[in-house]
């Protein structure tokens, strides 16, 4: 929401950024302030030890709100500098947050969020950018009154800042719940129609989204209107109540709780098939002695990250095991159920990078396309993990540049399009000299950042030498030329085989 108003408001309705609340004789560096720091002793007692927490936090608010300033005043003159360039109005702004982001060290949206908040507090909510400057309140705090009043009018947004008065010690004392609830209090005095305003973006704001839980598992999660929320949930509930009531029937004997009974129901509606994993493409990335000799190297699953070796040897025995039995399906429902691919990667010995064949045509083909989503993994900007949605030629095809894997990066959709904005720019750097695909990006205001690919599992990175592994397959000839690191003998990758556990495909790497 913020990025759009900020939007917005970049095309020219911005008011000038409010100069800094003070100023020295000699004004120092950021870089000296660091250092400076780094003088500091530690308090002789407790209650000193305890005071200069305290002083750290509010250097750290301080630092917040200085950041946002600087952040609104670089928005401002990248707008300034993409309309002398020509940029049409409705194009400025773009790529602002990104580098912003870069800069940052996090991803692109939160790059973005992170503008938004700081044009929020520089040029409506000058009370709580005081109350953030003075340590009154932490940049989490003052993020959640920027968030409450989203919904409002640029006019009644400022009126509520001014009603809160953060920057008088409003909120000492108060947790993050009041923080909210006089936020949202004023806000609706204000303008009650706001909240019906803000449900109805709301709603355009539902997704689905994956995170990481321990132990190889993961919360699948889904932001929905409340009507359809509840709808789900409801229906997930009779599922359960229903197959528990036919397990207590004695028919079925279904042992499953009822957590587990609407999980797995879940999984079958969503995918069409019991277990789940039928007709969807899972790419498991792991090492042949991971794969065929019991070697406890982790595996990597595309779009979750690492798992432990044996859950995936388990995972696909398993799923090797129900071809084989298809009479034999009324089994415990987690078994696995569905067709094992085998392709075989190759990594040069002693870089532990993954080569692959050349294109000579426009578009990346599948396979050279899938071997680059393998090899990155993720998006390839700097700190962004966003999914792959694009193979983009690092040099573009119209400047000459190959369609191969080393002029290959796999972007997101927001990355793909920022890129191609004036003044960013992107090369391959050849390796980071260890031989890992590494990608040099430049920014508008000519700041480099570099992306290597993440490493793929079984190599083991910064060893002076890394020793040759220890694969029965030393006379495997494509893995030797590999060595020779620059092309490969073999059509990258070899014919999709099917698993056969104890198999001859024993290569360097199998994704699966
Ligand atoms: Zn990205």
């Amino acid at each position: 929401m913020e990025q759009i108003r900020g939007r917005q408001a970049g095309a020219g309705v911005v008011p000038a950024p409010v100069p800094g609340p003070r100023s020295w004789g000699s004004a120092p560096r950021v870089s000296d302030l660091i250092t400076l720091l780094g003088t500091v002793q530690l308090g002789a007692g407790s209650g000193e030890l305890i005071d200069q927490i305290r002083g750290l936090e509010n250097l750290k608010s301080a630092i917040t709100g200085l950041q946002a300033r600087i952040a609104v005043a670089f928005d401002l003159m990248q707008i300034q500098e993409q309309a002398e360039a020509g940029v049409p109005a409705s194009e400025r702004g773009q790529g602002v947050g990104t580098q912003i982001a870069l800069a940052r060290r996090e991803s692109p949206n939160r790059g973005s969020l992170f503008l938004g908040f700081a044009k929020a507090l520089v040029t409506e909510m000058p009370r709580t950018l005081a109350a953030l400057e003075s340590g009154q309140l932490n940049e989490w705090r003052a993020s959640l009154l920027v968030k409450e009043t989203a919904c409002l009018s640029v006019e009644d947004r400022c009126a509520v800042d001014e009603e809160l008065a953060a920057d008088t010690g409003t909120f000492e004392g108060k947790g993050d719940r009041a923080v909210i609830a006089a936020a949202k209090a004023a806000a609706y005095r204000r303008d009650p129609r706001s909240v019906a305003r803000r449900a109805s973006r709301a709603v355009a704001e539902r997704t689905v989204s994956l995170r990481h839980a321990p132990d190889a598992m993961t919360y699948l999660t889904a932001l929905l209107p409340v009507a359809q929320g509840v709808a789900a949930y409801a229906a997930l509930t009779r599922a359960a109540d229903s197959a528990r009531a036919r397990g207590d029937a004695g028919s079925g004997g279904d042992a499953r709780n009822r957590g587990q009974v609407m999980a797995d129901t879940l999984v079958e509606r969503i995918t069409g098939k019991r277990s789940g994993v039928s007709g969807v493409d899972l790419q498991l990335v792991m090492t042949d002695r991971a794969l065929l000799q019991g070697d406890s190297e982790p595996a990597r699953l595309a779009g979750y990250g690492i798992v432990p070796a044996e859950w995936a040897r388990k995972m696909l025995a398993e799923g090797h095991d129900r071809i084989e039995d298809q009479e034999r399906r009324e089994e415990s429902s987690d078994r696995f159920d569905f067709k094992v691919l085998l392709r075989r990667l190759y990594t040069a010995p002693g870089t532990g990078e993954l080569l692959a064949m050349d294109s000579k045509a426009r578009f990346f083909p599948p396979r050279l396309r899938r071997f680059i989503e393998t090899r990155d993994d993720t998006c390839r900007t700097p700190y962004c993990d966003a999914p792959i949605r694009h193979i983009d030629h690092i040099i573009p095809w119209h400047a000459g540049g190959a369609t191969t894997v080393e002029n290959g990066a796999g972007l997101c959709e927001a990355c793909n399009h920022t890129k191609e904005k004036p003044g960013w720019n992107s090369k391959t750097v050849q390796t980071d000299g260890q031989g890992m695909h590494t990608v040099e990006i430049s920014t508008p205001t000519g700041h480099t950042y570099s992306s290597t690919a993440p490493a793929p599992p079984g190599y083991v990175r910064a060893k002076p030498s890394p020793p040759a592994p220890s694969v029965a397959t030393s006379s495997e000839s494509a893995a030797d030329v590999a060595n020779s690191s620059v092309q490969l003998p073999e059509p990258y990758p070899p014919e999709d085989a099917e698993f056969r556990p104890g198999g001859q495909h024993q290569r360097r790497m199998a994704e699966v």
